[in-house]
């Protein structure tokens, strides 16, 4: 029989802890990540919740219902400064909604965080559901190696600057 592990962790889970799992959560979880994931898993939707569970089980450090200070983020990957937002429909009828959402991305824009807004009929098509994962899982994996050659430019300024004081400090004299 195939072992049943928690879809969070990858822990390995009892039949009992399983079937209660699915039961109350939808998915199967062991019983530190029913506790840690029981606020967010109310909120989401479920297509937030496919999702999450695809970059999850990729490997991708994502979080569900993310708190950024002002609102929930449906799915954010700090590491690659990326948030992920799920919308419904109205996000695209409803002309106040779509500015709100806009003014939002600008806001999280100036803090360096880019938002990825993913319509969530794609998400309830099998090969298109396929191909999005692995572009979110691409966008996350190039933010963080960009993340990292900013970290290390800014790095290598601050060296410089330590460097341009001791020459100064040097000739000063
Ligand atoms: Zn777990």
């Amino acid at each position: 029989m195939k072992t049943k592990k928690c879809l969070e962790c990858s822990t390995q889970i009892q039949d009992n802890v399983w079937d209660y799992s699915v039961k109350n959560f939808g998915v199967p979880l062991c019983q530190d990540c029913q506790k840690n994931l029981k606020v967010p898993l109310q909120k989401a939707t479920d297509e937030a919740k496919l999702l999450y569970f695809a970059l999850r089980a990729r490997g991708v450090p994502a979080e569900l219902e993310k708190w950024d200070g002002n609102k929930h983020i449906d799915i954010a990957v700090t590491k690659s400064k990326l948030n992920i937002e799920v919308d419904g429909v109205h996000h695209n009828t409803n002309l106040k909604q779509t500015v709100a959402d806009l003014r939002r991305t600008y806001h999280s824009f100036k803090k360096g965080y880019f938002t990825l807004r993913i319509p969530n009929t794609i998400l309830r098509d099998d090969e298109a559901f396929q191909e999005a994962v692995d572009l979110v899982f691409e966008i996350a994996e190039i933010s963080v190696k960009r993340n990292r050659a900013n970290n290390g430019a800014s790095k290598s300024k601050h060296q410089n600057e330590g460097l341009l004081s001791r020459i100064l400090s040097l000739i000063g004299d």
